[in-house]
């Protein structure tokens, strides 16, 4: 079953969300309750902050993973009840941003838990994250395919530098 099937049956009305801030400098964490104000009024389609991981069905991490908070993150997730679904809000919660290399940050939120959906931005505007959840619900179609995975994206980014390397000797 592929994930929007399985996001279309197991929550067909509504998103019950709840958010954490793994390191984030605050921007993306405005944005998301920007989402929820009457301007764009996600209420309308469901989604509502609730205020206990029990009572979610997904999580929206912001921010890069520090170490301090890794251990909790992934307890923050195990609280959270199956079926349920991960959204990285921001570049730093997709893949560590400006911080990914930083001695603190492990980087972004696949580092310590699954994670289901990314939406980019630094920090995305509410617009994108309306967008990322209704493509999660089965209501809007991805503008764009991947073309590359990550992994695939990385491996080619690795011998372009190995390739640089050998060359300047
Ligand atoms: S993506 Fe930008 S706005 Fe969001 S936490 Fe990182 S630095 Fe802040």
């Amino acid at each position: 079953m592929s994930l929007k099937n399985l996001c279309q049956k197991a929550f067909p009305r509504s998103l019950w969300v709840y958010h954490t801030n793994t390191g984030s400098c605050n921007g993306c964490d405005i944005e998301v309750i920007n989402v929820l104000t009457p301007y764009y009024d996600a209420e309308r389609f469901g989604i509502k902050l609730v205020g206990s991981p029990r009572h979610a069905d997904v999580l929206l991490v912001a921010g890069p993973v520090t170490r301090q908070v890794a251990d909790a993150t992934r307890r923050l997730y195990e609280a959270v009840p199956s079926p349920k679904l991960v959204f990285a809000i921001g570049s730093c919660a997709c893949g560590g941003g400006i911080w990914f290399d930083t001695y603190n940050v492990l980087g972004g939120a696949d580092k310590v838990i699954p994670v289901d959906f990314y939406i980019p931005g630094c920090p995305p505007r509410p617009e994108a994250i309306l967008y990322g959840a209704a493509v999660a619900l089965g209501l809007a179609p991805k503008k764009a395919e991947p073309e590359l995975s990550r992994q695939e994206f990385l491996d080619i980014l690795e011998s372009s530098k190995e390739a640089a390397e050998v060359k300047t000797g």
